[in-house]
């Protein structure tokens, strides 16, 4: 995924404002009506039917017909494609739910050549033509992938527009060495990995989160929908922005760098929903970490695990292999011992059989290493390539 900063004039803004209201409002249509489907009822409508009242609702409402055709059909296109990522066991799409106001807004346009293109104006500015706004100059901060299908515009909570061109990355080739590596998900660390290297995905600096700190103490005393509240939750807003950026960024390198370095990438198998949600640890690995995991969700979330993790499925089809977590903290890599006591502190193991003593996170990735693959949800173990469209990802996230 490749994304730019757009540039639209005022004017051309109010047309992606309005694209992104009608995309929401199609797209909560299509929510609404698959919540309300009961077992036993008639099945809810299918993306032929959803597209035949959309023409309906056109009709009967001018500020929807006012709007592009294109963007409200490919929302729901796009919904129908969450729909069937959610009821595809392999993929880890939840369920596709509301988008609200201000939040993930976004219009999705396919069919380059037909709705749209893209061109280069000058060394530093580009032109994509989006239906009804015409072109809108984006800041060519580096080559606009020539494969691309399809674009997605979003404007993030501070306000900024993007545009993102959708390539499946190319997958990167195997290094043929036979090396095995595992990942562990640290809360401290991001990620350790079985060579003892640690990967520490970039938050933002003391001094932004000292400054984030002081600005939301500020943002709780001003009053409700005045002028300066809205300046501080701009400069909030902005500040996480930058976060997600750097994480983004991280994932990005990251996940070639392993691909290619390693012929196997051996990760836990976590759903990182049921992980952040409870302390109460998993299935497979019941309380483990129990206190450091209160209070620190937003650690593990903020690890940008799962954005990993997606990416090497991406560049390394087939050669990421996830693994049934449990006791993978509290086993011994070298002697294979098991014991809650060996992990004597978040950072250090000592096996209390053998007296084997290493960083914690360090002898997990080593068991994840030397594990079995396993599918939580009845597979045969065997890693298949994992063809999913990228902006899917994104949207379902
Ligand atoms: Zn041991």
């Amino acid at each position: 995924m490749s994304r730019y900063r757009l540039l639209p004039t005022p004017a051309q803004e109010a047309v992606l404002r309005d694209h992104c209201g009608h995309a929401r409002y199609v797209w909560n249509l299509a929510v609404e009506q698959h919540a309300q489907w009961r077992p036993g009822r008639t099945s809810a409508p299918g993306y032929r039917e959803q597209c035949r009242q959309l023409t309906e609702a056109r009709a009967e409402y001018p500020w929807l017909a006012a709007g592009s055709q294109t963007v409200q059909q490919q929302a729901l296109r796009d919904f129908t494609q969450a729909m069937a990522a959610f009821f595809d066991p392999k993929n880890p799409a939840g369920r596709p739910s509301w988008r609200k106001a201000g939040r993930a807004e976004g219009f999705r346009i396919v069919g380059r050549g037909r709705q749209w293109d893209v061109r280069r104006l000058s060394r530093h500015v580009g032109q994509v033509w989006v239906p009804k706004a015409g072109w809108v100059r984006f800041r060519w901060s580096r080559a606009a992938p020539p494969g691309a299908k399809s674009y997605r515009v979003t404007m993030d909570r501070a306000g900024r527009w993007h545009i993102a061109f959708a390539v499946i990355p190319a997958p990167v080739p195997a290094p043929g060495n036979g090396q095995a590596v595992g990942v562990d998900r640290g809360v401290a660390v991001s990620a350790a990995l079985s060579t003892g290297q640690m990967l520490h995905a970039p938050g933002l600096t003391r001094r932004e989160r000292t400054r984030l700190r002081r600005l939301q103490r500020k943002l709780a005393c001003a009053k409700r929908g005045s002028n300066r509240r809205g300046r501080v939750r701009h400069t909030i807003a902005r500040l996480r922005a930058r976060e997600t950026d750097r994480r983004k960024d991280w994932a990005e390198k990251t996940s070639t760098d392993l691909a290619r370095r390693f012929d196997l990438i051996r990760v836990e198998d976590l759903q990182i929903t049921n992980m952040t949600r409870s302390a109460k640890g998993t299935r497979g690995d019941p309380g483990r970490n129990v206190r450091q995991k209160t209070g620190l969700n937003r650690g593990i979330l903020g690890s940008g695990w799962g954005q990993l993790v997606r990416r090497l499925e991406d560049k390394a089809p087939g050669r990421v292999e996830k693994i049934r977590p449990a006791f993978t903290s509290q086993r011994c890599s070298a002697c294979g011992h098991v014991d809650a006591k060996s992990r004597e502190s978040q950072a250090r193991f000592v096996c209390t059989a053998c007296g084997f003593a290493l960083h914690a996170d360090v002898n997990a990735a080593r068991n994840i290493a030397a594990g079995h693959a396993v599918t939580a949800r009845g597979g045969d173990g065997v890693a298949r390539p994992m063809n999913r469209e990228p902006q899917l990802l994104l949207q379902t996230a």
